[in-house]
């Protein structure tokens, strides 16, 4: 007997991909060093377990504050931004609503919309993945969504929207637009500081990736009163841990190594981009953490593996393509390396 609501069926559970590399450059981690003393600190904290975490997260929301300028009330913070994503539908979208995104990007984003049954569709990028503004414009008139996500810079391909082009979508539509800039830190084109101007605008951010915090699940969306007021019904309690909420606190308050961090990313993001041009690769210009390249060399991925470096390997539509995240110069160096070999 099938227990399962009907909406799921067709899901399969979501696999991350078990193989072990000492060169692990598949999942857009961070520096495994950056905040690892913080880990350390734990035990001369003042954490308590026996109580749950203080539900209002004034400490957290205080140092997100000195990050991003916005009071509390403008603040939602969750386990993950994959939560609050989740949270975002569950809260602004009822069945058969229909939820528009890109395509490609995170896939994680029509999962989401499945489960809860709303329609889901994914804006076609144009030749070599380019995103063009006004075809998403139109896309969004004809198909009146309830929702649009916006991934920008977009994973998996790292396309980057500029300010203005992010503006004119947000102005173009009533629709909320949920604007996920979990990569922006390795860009420049946030509109972080102007999110309180619209109406229909919330950004969604986390420490996973440019404050090097997967393993915490640790993020947050800011956006207008009323918006977070409405995600705050829906929240359950205590959604982020005491020990995510402190390290998540501490790093916020020592954000400038996150800023050295950045700085090196962006270096040996054009080092891989010029290694890889440079050997005829078809690669893609990247405002992320990460760089997305098509290769026809047969098993790619495997042939990595046997020497021992992990990237991303992508199917269907996306069959050929690869992705891989930045790492240290050191762990860069052997990626190129063990491509070149295989070449
Ligand atoms: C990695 C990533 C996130 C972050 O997810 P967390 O749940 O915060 O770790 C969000 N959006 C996109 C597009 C990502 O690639």
């Amino acid at each position: 007997m099938n227990r399962e609501k009907e909406s799921i069926r067709s899901l399969e559970p979501y696999v991350t991909n078990p193989t072990v590399c000492s060169v692990k450059l598949d999942a857009n981690e961070g520096n495994s060093e950056l905040y690892l003393d913080l880990l350390k600190n734990l035990a001369n904290s003042d954490i308590t377990l026996n109580y749950y975490p203080d539900d209002s997260y004034t400490d957290l929301k205080k140092a997100i504050n000195a990050y991003v300028g916005y009071e509390p009330k403008n603040i939602t913070v969750g386990n993950g931004s994959s939560e609050l994503l989740d949270l975002c539908i569950k809260t602004f979208v009822d069945k058969d609503e229909t939820i528009l995104s890109l395509d490609p990007t995170f896939s994680m984003y029509s999962i989401y919309a499945q489960v809860f049954s709303a329609k889901y569709i994914g804006a076609k990028a144009e030749d070599d993945f380019v995103l063009n503004v006004d075809s998403i414009i139109e896309e969004i008139k004809e198909s009146d969504p309830k929702l649009v996500i916006l991934c920008n810079p977009n994973n998996p391909t790292g396309t980057l929207l500029t300010k203005d082009e992010v503006r004119k979508i947000v102005k173009s539509t009533d629709a909320l637009i949920a604007l996920d800039e979990a990569y922006m830190e390795f860009s420049d084109e946030s509109l972080i500081d102007e999110v309180m101007e619209y109406d229909n605008l919330l950004i969604v951010k986390t420490l996973s990736k440019a404050f090097s915090l997967a393993g915490i699940r640790a993020g947050y969306i800011v956006a207008n009163e009323g918006l977070i007021t409405s995600i705050e019904k829906v929240r359950a309690p205590y959604n982020l841990n005491s020990l995510s909420a402190y390290i998540a606190t501490k790093a916020l308050e020592q954000k400038e190594r996150m800023y050295d961090y950045i700085k090196d990313v962006k270096e040996q993001r054009e080092v891989i981009y010029n290694a890889l041009v440079d050997l005829n690769v078809k690669t893609y210009k990247s405002g992320a953490n990460f760089v997305f390249f098509k290769s026809d060399i047969e098993d790619l991925q495997k042939k990595l593996v046997e020497k021992d470096v992990l990237i991303r390997k992508f199917s269907g539509k996306l069959d050929g393509y690869y992705r891989i995240s930045i790492g240290t110069k050191e762990q860069n160096q052997k990626f190129l390396e063990a491509f070149k070999s295989i070449m």
